[in-house]
């Protein structure tokens, strides 16, 4: 009876607190929220005017007195007010107002400050949370993406973000080794964006970069190369143009921000102790977030560190996953919760 009214009562929630996409997961319920991290605001002030996707649309298309900011965007707190208050507007949003003060697990990038951490908490709080845990992104990722993390094995995960590619090696529910940098689909993006202007004198926005990326963009060869149209402004004319774009030239362009996420792939192999480096002979690398979608990203991370390498089922929604999962035991919930002090 007792069990029956606490999972009644129960409306813990899990937050993927990510540079692109924020998710919430309700327990018992599953992913009910998957918005963008995107906070409009009035310009030089922190009156909020729109968050998550209709803050998104506005993105490049403001006038002068709108701001849409992301305040995650290199996977560390830009602006904390901005923050708190896009955490408020997600956990209000999900808040079902039968049920109070919510356990609030948040998975947060690595590579954040206790400072912002400290930030992330207080927020949490004061959106009316009755606990707050934060477990490391690439935990969350591997707990959802199925990975037996808790095992004396070890297990290795690459989350690549908008913002952040995360990268940690897990053994016996704690992280090992890990490593983040502050390259991701975004710099995918500008890097698309650079290539544009220097081969086809045209400018485009961010939303088109993402856009070439995802229809056409790619880490190795395809079996069937890709082409598209693309709009944009003419560098000397000025004036609206189209181009036809072949997959080719964007995977040439992706070639340098690739190579960072694998050298930092390489070189935390190169740090792994050897018992877990033979474990992952076997296990390989599990990719998840965003970036993991862009086309034969597994082939080329094989490829280069001649590993089997899998994506995870949907690596849009591990993290989110993965939150919801601990949320289902506490105790395992205050193992992964505090593993993050490495
Ligand atoms: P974060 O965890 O940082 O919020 P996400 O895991 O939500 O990031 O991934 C967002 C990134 O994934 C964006 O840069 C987006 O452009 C990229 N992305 C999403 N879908 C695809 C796709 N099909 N191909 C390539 N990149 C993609
Ligand atoms: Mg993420």
């Amino acid at each position: 009876m007792f069990a029956l009214i606490k999972s009644y009562f129960s409306n813990d929630i899990g937050i993927d607190l990510g540079t692109a996409n924020s998710l919430v997961y309700v327990r018992d319920r599953g992913i009910v929220l998957r918005e963008p991290s995107v906070v409009a605001v009035q310009t030089g002030t922190k009156n909020v005017l729109a968050v998550g996707t209709e803050a998104k649309r506005m993105l490049g298309r403001t006038p002068v007195n709108i701001q849409a900011i992301r305040p995650m965007k290199d996977g560390v707190i830009a602006d904390f007010d901005i923050t708190e208050q896009m955490l408020r507007y997600f956990i209000t949003k999900v808040h079902n107002r039968k049920l109070t003060q919510p356990r609030v697990v948040v998975a947060v990038p690595s590579g954040i400050t206790e400072v912002e951490r400290r930030a992330v908490k207080d927020s949490v709080t004061h959106a009316g949370a009755r606990e707050v845990y934060l477990i490391p992104q690439p935990m969350a990722a591997a707990i959802g993406a199925g990975l037996p993390v808790a095992e004396p094995a070890g297990n290795m995960v690459v989350d690549i973000g908008g913002g952040t590619c995360e990268i940690a090696i897990i053994s016996l529910a704690g992280i090992v080794l890990s490593r983040s940098l502050r390259v991701g689909g975004d710099e995918f993006d500008e890097t698309i964006t650079s290539y544009m202007k220097r081969a086809h004198n045209m400018l485009i926005g961010e939303r088109t970069a993402e856009e070439i990326k995802m229809r056409i963009g790619s880490a190795f060869t395809l079996a069937d190369e890709l082409t598209m149209e693309v709009k944009g402004r003419d560098l000397q004319g000025g004036l609206p143009r189209t181009v036809l774009v072949k997959s080719e030239e964007i995977r040439e362009s992706l070639k340098e921000p690739l190579a960072s996420i694998i050298n930092a792939i390489r070189a935390t192999l190169e740090q792994c102790p050897p018992e877990l480096s033979g474990d992952l002979v076997d296990r390989g690398i599990v990719m998840s977030g965003g970036g993991a979608l862009l086309r034969n990203i597994d082939q080329l991370v094989s490829k280069e560190t001649k590993l089997p390498v899998t994506l995870a089922s949907d690596p849009l929604v591990s993290v989110a996953e993965g939150t919801g999962k601990v949320l289902q035991s506490i105790e395992f919930l205050k193992r992964v919760a505090t593993s993050d002090r490495n």
